[in-house]
């Protein structure tokens, strides 16, 4: 990517529930700060429950953050989707959509393929039935099927299958982001390769932006760009995939890596084992919320949260948030040295 340029520039974004019947809450989302920029595949990743989904439902405003701002870079200028009212969302949605984990159910099974599709292109202007299902039937051949197949229904179709449908329908009114939310987590391994290939080559094609959240580091690894590592509702890393695959710098994203299988036998690497489940985001620990979980943790981390550090490495920016990221950075390039 020659010169980077921001879509949307999240700061400080929180998304809490209320405990109902008590004071408490759930802080799904915690103070999130982010660029994603045009063109990019950003992946997001980390264990159930780190608030990778809430995050990406939150970008969209399909669940309405507690406080902080999502700025979206319209053609007219920049805005504030948190501020949005549902009237004014409606054109963001144009612009940005989405595609979730599940086809079965994001597909009402008693309309057919064009009939779930139908209603988005007539919003947007695709007046008559005629075009409505020149364009379905076109979007059904970019995702490598069939255009007879729009008049069929969901439960006629593979769970491959069906995610492309879905993919078709998000591509339907010309989105420039897509949040694919566990968008292949659903298929078989072979079928999700497929699906990988297909939205990459989409992507170049339409000269789309992904958000792509995942708990699989294989699939991330494959279709990021770069890669932000959720825990407990925080960003505790950022960097461009090589980089994190690579150099990673925190205890966390060090044990996420260590977990994907590797082909070469000659090559085994040291699986580094969390301990216990994630905290609750209710009862989120104080100074770094990983402590309770990290091999390295020390007095500080308990009592003090680790602000984020930028590391700039050939002119790409690596983001951590460990008291002790200055020590596995000087590490890094001695090893990389000899
Ligand atoms: Fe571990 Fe401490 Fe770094 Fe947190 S700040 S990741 S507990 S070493």
């Amino acid at each position: 990517m020659s010169e980077k340029k921001p879509i949307i520039t999240v700061k400080g974004l929180k998304t809490h529930f209320p405990v109902k019947g008590t004071k408490k809450v759930v802080r799904a989302v915690d103070g999130v700060d982010l660029v994603i920029y045009e063109g990019e595949t950003l992946g997001v990743v980390g264990e159930s429950g780190c608030g990778k989904t809430t995050l990406g439902k939150s970008i969209l405003q399909l669940i309405r953050p507690t406080d902080g701002e999502c700025i979206y870079e319209f053609e007219d200028g920049p805005q504030d989707l948190c501020k949005l009212n549902y009237k004014q969302l409606d054109k963001a949605r144009r612009e940005i959509q989405i595609v979730f984990q599940d086809p079965q159910s994001s597909l009402n099974p008693s309309f057919t393929v064009y009939q779930s599709m139908s209603d988005p292109l007539k919003k947007f202007g695709l007046k008559t039935k005629e075009e409505r299902r020149k364009r379905v039937g076109d979007l059904l051949e970019e995702v490598n099927m069939q255009r007879e197949y729009m008049d069929r229904y969901p439960s006629e179709f593979s769970g491959g299958q069906r995610q492309r449908i879905g993919i078709a329908r998000a591509l339907s009114i010309n989105p420039k982001v897509i949040v694919c939310d566990e968008a292949v987590s659903a298929l078989d391994v072979s079928i999700q390769a497929q699906v990988l290939n297909l939205m990459n080559n989409l992507k170049k094609e339409h000269n789309l932006t992904y958000i792509f959240i995942s708990h699989d580091m294989s699939v991330i690894e494959y279709i990021s760009d770069r890669i932000v590592v959720m825990y407990l509702g925080a960003v505790m890393e950022v960097a461009d995939a090589e980089t994190l695959y690579k150099k990673s710098l925190h205890p966390y994203t060090q044990a996420l890596m260590s977990a994907i299988p590797v082909a070469d036998i000659d090559h085994k690497k040291n699986r580094i084992f969390l301990e216990g489940d994630v905290p609750s985001p209710i009862n989120v620990p104080s100074g770094c919320r990983f402590h309770t979980r990290c091999r390295y943790c020390q007095q500080i981390c308990k009592e003090k949260e680790p602000e984020m550090k930028t590391y700039i490495e050939d002119g790409r920016e690596h983001m951590v948030a460990c008291h002790f990221s200055d020590e596995k950075f000087a590490e890094n390039n001695e090893a990389e040295a000899e």
